[in-house]
């Protein structure tokens, strides 16, 4: 409810009954208790002018606020169901100075302080840059990837300790053993790194994974401190790696501090008893779906310990945006990426988008959209011309459909509609994005099979796969561990997310050093460095257009392009042959060009007439005029 200030305080003291529950609390209480303010501060000169400040306290509401300060007025007062919260909005005017806004809370005669820092701003909004085709991302579980400071395995007072054996339980890696090792990431030539949810988790079991946040103005303790996130940020940049924040919109943990105590009933999906989500995307694209289907799919919970958050409550939606631009604004960030995008109201979703937007207009967001039909992903890109009229306004999605088909073309011997025919058709669908080449791509992640299990440890296949995805249209998403072919199965988590080797003292293996590496991985390994570093100064892949051609024979060659340059990219599918390119097929785009030059091996193909290509390889190629 939202109630004028000068009517709430006339309201309050009007009643007789509040008057009095107000005398017996407070008289014994002797003080205001304010336990929580969020954000935790917030800027000068942003373009939304509007500000929400929660506070949480016993019986806060019934405090009355005050705030004098210039150029900065409190608009609001606003007290909801549970009376431990206030929401303040506050409007700081364009001429507004940095300083500490002094926030006074005043009950019968005792009275006190916060408060509340603006700050200045570092840059303006249009200067953050953001994750563009010219990017790879390296995708990292904090906890499974290093550990670089063993005093904060185990936190006294955090519901879940350290226990490496557990593959469900906490393995101790944290923001100390990323830092250490962005050396590693930047020299296999890696720009970016998008790192699973970094806050505060302080749930009973498998807090590991950081889905399941319990403070969203926190990084958990057992990763280390707000201040180290800030300092790893600067050390990208440093290195010039962008960062990639994961973000959670649909839902928190149940040991949230404010689930705990809830502000009002309709802050999450309510239940008269646990009601799972069907999972369905499809539902929201389908024009002809039941409403109970699609209600299922947005309302029901995503996971028995995660409470399904509703963004269309205006005081949560609002904290949710302001949350997202404080953690930017704070750390610096390059760019976000929405966890379970399609499970919130997308009207909400679009909102958020856009406000973020509004502040960062040249940010990149990529959604989570795990489905296999480029149909139903491409319903949540922005611009997207939807039956419905909805437009997500999320510039970047998930491609899982092209994940899907790069391991079942691999995996399968090419037919009809089989093995690289499933590239081709996949691809062939881009029609249904209004821009392909923003989608985040990838061979697996932290929530599918790694491509070393679906490819039954196979290095050429995992080759293959390298290959196709630093070179397709799109922002290649690189999972920590699949440079030296680690295994993981989807239908285990535990299992798919384990420890990058060579993270954790007394490792006997050591990705990081190649030290133990057999003789595959090290291959592998040098294999994705090499071409990832040719990636880094390729115009066409960063710029270029794509053509692709009907698999032939096994073949399947695609182009990518610019008017001058170049890459042309074969595919052999053949489990066990060699195959000859026929140029002549490959005419309109190779007209021009009079030899290549393999990127992985610098041979140079003098006649382009006679290009011999081995079984079960991906060869790039840098066509010369
Ligand atoms: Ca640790």
């Amino acid at each position: 409810m939202k109630i004028p200030y000068s009517q709430k305080f006339f309201g309050l003291f009007a009643s007789v009954l509040t008057f009095s529950l107000l005398f017996c609390s407070w008289t014994y209480a002797q003080k205001i208790d304010i336990q929580r303010v969020e954000p935790l501060h917030w800027w000068v000169g942003m373009k939304n002018p509007d500000l929400q400040i929660l506070v949480y306290g016993k019986d806060i509401s019934q405090a009355r606020v005050s705030l004098a300060y210039p150029n900065v007025e409190l608009r609001e007062v606003i007290t909801v169901e549970n009376p431990n919260y206030l929401f303040l909005y506050v409007h700081i005017k364009p001429n507004a100075q940095a300083g500490m806004l002094p926030i006074k809370f005043k009950v019968g005669k005792i009275e006190t302080t916060r408060n509340f820092e603006l700050k200045q701003r570092v840059k303006a909004g249009e200067e953050y840059k953001s994750f563009t085709q010219a990017d790879v991302m390296y995708l990292l579980m904090p906890d499974r990837f290093a550990n670089g400071d063993k005093t904060n395995d185990q936190i006294a007072g955090m519901n879940q300790g350290y226990d490496r054996k557990d593959n469900y339980g906490r393995h101790g890696g944290d923001i100390k053993g990323i830092m250490n090792n962005l050396d590693y990431i930047k020299d296999m030539g890696f720009t970016s790194v998008w790192i699973n949810p970094l806050l505060e988790n302080d749930e009973p079991k498998e807090s590991y994974h950081g889905y399941a946040i319990t403070d969203f103005y926190r990084i958990d303790r057992r990763f280390g401190t707000n201040e180290d996130y800030k300092k790893l940020v600067e050390m990208c940049h440093q290195k010039g790696l962008k960062v990639i924040k994961d973000v959670v919109l649909n839902h928190c943990g149940d040991k949230h501090w404010f689930i705990l105590d809830l502000p009002m009933k309709n802050w999450i999906h309510q239940f008269a008893e646990y009601t799972r989500s069907n999972f369905r995307l499809a539902t929201l694209v389908d024009p002809n779906a039941s409403q109970a289907d699609r209600d299922l799919m947005v309302r029901g919970w995503f996971d028995k310990h995660m409470p399904d958050l509703d963004g269309r409550n205006q005081y949560l939606g609002d904290y949710l945006i302001q949350n997202n631009i404080w953690w930017i604004e704070y750390a610096q960030l390059d760019g976000l990426r929405l966890d379970t995008q399609p499970y919130p109201h997308k009207d909400y979703v679009a909102k958020w988008a856009k406000a973020i937007l509004a502040e960062y207009p040249n940010f990149n967001i990529v959604g989570e959209v795990w489905e296999d039909k480029p149909s139903v992903v491409s319903y949540f890109q922005k611009g997207k011309k939807n039956h419905d009229g909805y437009d997500s306004q999320m510039p970047s999605v998930t491609d899982f459909p092209l994940a899907f088909a790069i391991s079942g073309a691999i995996n399968d011997n090419d037919g009809w509609d089989s093995g690289s025919s499933k590239l081709y058709y996949t691809l062939a669908q881009d029609a249904q994005y209004p821009n392909p080449s923003n989608n985040v791509i990838f061979a697996d992640n932290h929530d599918i099979s790694r491509i070393a299990t679906n490819f039954n440890k196979d290095v050429k296949k995992s080759k293959m796969a390298t290959a196709l995805l630093f070179t397709l249209r799109g922002i290649p998403q690189y999972f920590y561990g699949a440079e030296i072919n680690m295994e993981g199965p989807g239908n285990d988590h535990g299992k798919l997310r384990s420890d990058m080797p060579g993270g954790w003292e007394g490792d006997e293996i050591n990705a990081f050093t190649q030290k133990g590496l057999t003789a595959e991985q090290t291959d592998l390994q040098n294999y994705t460095k090499r071409v990832l570093n040719w990636r880094k100064n390729s115009n066409p892949i960063h710029n270029g257009a794509f053509a692709q051609f009907l698999p032939n024979d096994n073949l399947y060659v695609y182009f990518r392009y610019t008017d001058r340059e170049s890459v042309m990219v074969i595919m052999n599918n053949n489990p066990s042959e060699e195959k000859k390119l026929d140029a002549n097929r490959y005419a309109e785009r190779l007209a021009g060009f009079k030899s290549a030059v393999s990127v992985t091996t610098d041979e140079t193909f003098a006649d382009l007439k006679n290009i011999k290509v081995p079984a079960k390889t991906v060869l790039i190629l840098d066509l010369k005029r």
